[in-house]
C-alpha cells in the first residue's frame, strides 16, 4: 500500500486538495506563473503573495522508468514513475496505472486519478485519457 504524503506547512494546501478530489498548483499573484513542488515564494520574481489554482488534470507523458533496486516502499511490484507535461505547461513526477511498462510510449496522453494511501489519504496518479 502506498505510504501517507508528509504535510508541512508549504504543502499542506495540495494533499488537502488531493483529499477532496482536486489537483492544483500555486499560482503567483503579481506575475501570474504557475508553480509545482510547493514553496513559499515564486521561482521567477520571489514574491509571497500567492494563490491556488485549479488544474485540469491532462498532461503528456514526456518519460518514465520502473526502479528495479531498490524495490519501492509499499509497493508489492514497483510502479511507473512518470515525468507528465501537464496541460498548464507544469511538469510533474507521478505514477501512471492502467498501462502495462511494455506499452509506455512518449506522448501518451494521461489524466489524473487518486489512489488511497495505507493511512486513508489520497495521492494523485495518472491513468491514459479514456476517448
Ligand atoms: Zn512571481
Amino acid at each position: 500500500m502506498r505510504p501517507d504524503p508528509i504535510l508541512r506547512i508549504d504543502t499542506a494546501f495540495f494533499w488537502e486538495a488531493c483529499e477532496r478530489g482536486e489537483f492544483v498548483a500555486q499560482k503567483c499573484g503579481p506575475c501570474d506563473i504557475l508553480w509545482h513542488p510547493p514553496r513559499p515564494m515564486c521561482p521567477k520574481c520571489h514574491n509571497t503573495e500567492k494563490e491556488v489554482q485549479q488544474l485540469s488534470g491532462l498532461g503528456t507523458v514526456v518519460s518514465w522508468c520502473v526502479a528495479v533496486r531498490p524495490q519501492a516502499f509499499g509497493f508489492e511490484e514497483s510502479p511507473i514513475a512518470a515525468l507528465i507535461e501537464l496541460d498548464e505547461g507544469l511538469r510533474f513526477v507521478s505514477n501512471i496505472e492502467g498501462v502495462a511498462e511494455e506499452d509506455m510510449q512518449p506522448g501518451i496522453r494521461v489524466q489524473v486519478a487518486f489512489a488511497d494511501t495505507s493511512g486513508g489519504k489520497k495521492v494523485p496518479v495518472f491513468k491514459p485519457v479514456s476517448e
